[in-house]
């Protein structure tokens, strides 16, 4: 093959972000840059910071208040120790002066500097941790199916189990707000065929690729968020969006007040993220760094070509030490590891899911997203970046 023809095969980029045409779901808009640059436009339009921004959570502390009178907490924090929702709690309790109820979800993966900055936080902030620990043979057994799924993001434990503990401690103390920290401005949009997750689709995996019977996992079904949502009136509200959590700042703040200790790269509260990493590169030729860095690139925390630069290099975590240490806690041998690595890669649609079912509810979807019942970038997630 000339080295003309191989340029001309080679995906397109956006030449706003470092998306390019190999991401699911990536499109060019009219102007020249590509739909998730949309998205984020959207987004910041729909949730604005500053003044306005501020006006809106002043608002949201009222009513969060308002709704927590008389109960031990106003509100469910989740949080992992990591930055973003280190901050969020922070922002929650002395910013918004709430009294909130930090719920941490450990799937048997915390790192030691996720577990010390949690307990640092919660104590110099006098707010009480919560901490649901998974069983960890049915969290091994778990990530091992989605591994065998061949699927590209194998941590559906946090994911499940995050708005499991979420959601059913909310709903046990009776309390109506769960402050979230996703930040599309720092994290961006997903693409969804890279972590698609819904009850049908993980109890498909556990059937076909679950070695032994999991014992005590809770999956978060239809009629599971239907109860919480409209039943109980939970409402799942990223305060994130109306506050600039972007740049180091974050950092130094946590920092300085609170002793917390920088994991040095996003997700890595959870020390399989080195295992998510290689995985993704080696089995599906992506990093899940050029989501974050295109977020970022677009909000203009960093330049375009430090994001390209960054792309060049591997995260300083996903080393082959440590890929063998998770490779080895989860039980699965180099061999098996490598066969996995070279089988045909397979997507959420090749499971059965709720994806069709949930396609017909789009516009409700969206109502709910602006609402606050649901994450804000959901709909955008669903029904754009795919
Ligand atoms: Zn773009």
């Amino acid at each position: 093959m000339t080295a003309h023809l191989e340029n001309a095969q080679a995906p397109q980029m956006c030449p706003r972000c470092v998306l390019d045409e190999s991401v699911p779901g990536f499109r060019f808009e009219k102007n020249g840059t590509c739909n998730y640059c949309r998205m984020q436009d959207e987004l910041e339009r729909a949730f604005p910071l500053g003044e306005e921004g501020a006006s809106i959570l002043k608002r949201l502390a009222d009513e969060i208040r308002r709704e927590g009178r008389g109960k031990a907490y106003d509100c469910v924090v989740g949080i992992s120790g990591g930055r973003d929702t280190s901050y969020c709690l922070y922002y929650v309790k002395e910013i918004m002066g709430l009294r909130p109820l930090a719920v941490h979800f450990d799937n048997g993966w915390d790192s030691d500097i996720a577990k010390t900055n949690l307990a640092r936080l919660c104590d110099a902030l006098d707010v009480e941790l919560h901490t649901v620990i998974m069983d960890w043979p049915d969290s091994r057994e778990l990530t091992n199916a989605t591994i065998r799924a061949c699927v590209p993001y194998i941590d559906v434990t946090d994911d499940v189990g995050i708005a499991s503990a979420l959601y059913r401690t909310a709903a046990k103390e009776n309390l109506r707000h769960i402050i979230m920290s996703h930040s599309f401005r720092e994290e961006g949009v997903t693409p969804l065929a890279w972590n698609y997750m819904d009850a049908r689709y993980v109890r498909a995996i556990v059937r076909r690729f679950a070695a032994v019977p999991l014992k005590t996992f809770q999956n978060v079904d239809i009629h599971h968020m239907l109860y919480w949502m409209f039943f109980k009136g939970i409402r799942l509200v990223n305060i994130t969006n109306y506050y600039d959590d972007t740049g180091d700042k974050v950092e130094q703040l946590l920092a300085e007040k609170y002793g917390w200790v920088d994991t040095g790269q996003h997700h890595m509260d959870n020390e399989m993220f080195a295992l998510v990493y290689h995985y993704a590169r080696h089995k599906f030729g992506f990093d899940w760094r050029v989501v974050e860095l295109s977020a970022k690139v677009r909000t203009g925390v960093i330049s375009r070509e430090d994001a390209l630069k960054a792309l060049q290099t591997r995260p300083f975590f996903e080393t082959d030490e440590m890929v063998d240490y998770c490779l080895k806690k989860q039980g699965i041998s180099r061999e098996e590891y490598d066969s996995i690595l070279k089988a045909p890669n397979k997507f959420f649609t090749d499971y059965p899911s709720y994806y069709p079912l949930l396609r017909l509810f789009k516009y409700p979807i969206k109502l709910l997203c602006r609402r606050h019942i649901l994450p804000a970038h959901v709909y955008e997630k669903f029904f754009d970046a795919i």
